[in-house]
């Protein structure tokens, strides 16, 4: 086979990307992946010190076990599992390498991307949904006090924080701030807590409000944001609150406009579902399959890695069978 020309290309090297190229090599064909940041990007891009919801077990691909010290593995533990398992199974990733287009030709796909340019007969899209956030839309959010991604909480001590959101990474990021110092406000614009935030998690951020440790506005929205205080759009009317930092923990969506323009349909409605067979994953673009959270659209809770590996599988039975 010549030089940049492959049976798969998969763009994206996170772990659906990863299971995907092993379904390939198990399966025989020729495999790329190409991925426009490090190995896992998404994983890497977390909380430093953030802890899996899943257990190990239900995170493994490529039957490669993943041992960590606690029951639920750590950021740093998934990435080391993750570099192990492209090791076990040589898995040829291209990293820093961004896929710009995925174009139809005669034997299958052109992949365009800002280095090169490949040939393939078939597409994986597994492009997950980490790296768009989801915009307040308010005056002042283009302020460098506004962060959409939560690192660790040191650089928040002593400082009025305002934590936007009420699911897992606005609990989570809530409670480390107020744990290292910070005069943490939660806004949230439903009534409560979220109920799918991590059942161990969740008890200590309501007894945290009920106590008063950490203040919450449910049923409420920042209005604008100002260098020193923020408006906050309250059920007794608007409030103004000191602040100093904002971690708006609105969540993140695909790239919608890169799916569109390789010709992906996507649902009209607020899900953006796009258009694949759910036992094939093969989308309206024939030869062109979507694996991982990508496929959940704007819905981003459906899909995990646990309940995602699956489509690797779904994809190559189809494939083989081909
Ligand atoms: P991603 O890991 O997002 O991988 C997509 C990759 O595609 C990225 O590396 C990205 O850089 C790359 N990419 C995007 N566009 C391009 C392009 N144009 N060209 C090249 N590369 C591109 N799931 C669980 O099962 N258990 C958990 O405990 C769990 N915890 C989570 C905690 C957090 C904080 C978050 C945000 C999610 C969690 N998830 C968990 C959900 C999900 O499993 C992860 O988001 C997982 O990373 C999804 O894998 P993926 O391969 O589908 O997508």
């Amino acid at each position: 086979m010549k030089e940049n020309q492959f049976d798969i290309a998969i763009v994206g090297g996170g772990p659906i990307g990863l299971a995907c190229a092993i379904e390939a090599e198990r399966a025989g064909f020729s495999n790329i992946i190409i991925e426009k940041g490090c190995l896992v990007n998404s994983v890497f891009n977390y909380p430093t010190n953030m802890t899996f919801f899943s257990t190990s077990d239900r995170l493994e691909i490529g039957d490669v076990p993943f041992i960590s010290h606690g029951d639920k593995p750590t950021r740093r533990e998934a990435l080391e599992y993750f570099r192990r398992v492209v090791d076990a199974w040589k898995l040829n990733v291209k990293t820093y390498e961004t896929v710009n287009d995925v174009v139809k030709s005669q034997d299958g796909f052109e992949v365009r991307t800002d280095k090169a340019t490949y040939q393939s007969r078939y597409v994986i899209i597994a492009t997950g949904f980490y790296d768009l956030e989801n915009l307040l839309n308010i005056p002042g959010e283009d302020l460098p006090k506004v962060h959409h991604y939560f690192k660790e909480a040191h650089p928040f001590t002593f400082q009025k924080v305002i934590v936007v959101g009420a699911a897992n990474s606005a609990v989570d990021a809530a409670l480390e701030t107020y744990r290292r110092g910070a005069d943490v406000t939660l806004v949230v614009r439903e009534s409560e807590i979220q109920p799918g935030v991590k059942y161990w998690v969740r008890p200590d951020i309501v007894n945290r409000i009920d106590e008063g440790s950490i203040k919450a506005y449910f049923n409420s929205e920042i209005r604008e944001i100002r260098e020193k205080d923020v408006d906050v759009h309250t059920p007794d009317g608007i409030i103004t609150l000191e602040n100093d930092f904002i971690l708006a923990m609105t969540g993140y969506h695909p790239d919608f406009d890169f799916l569109k323009k390789i010709g992906i349909d996507l649902a009209e409605d607020n899900t953006c579902l796009p258009s694949y067979d759910p036992f094939t994953h093969e989308t309206n673009v024939s030869g062109l399959f979507m694996a991982g959270v990508v496929c959940g659209g704007m819905e981003t809770n459906k899909w995990t890695i646990e309940n995602s590996r699956e489509h690797a599988s779904r994809i190559f039975r189809y494939l083989k069978k081909k």
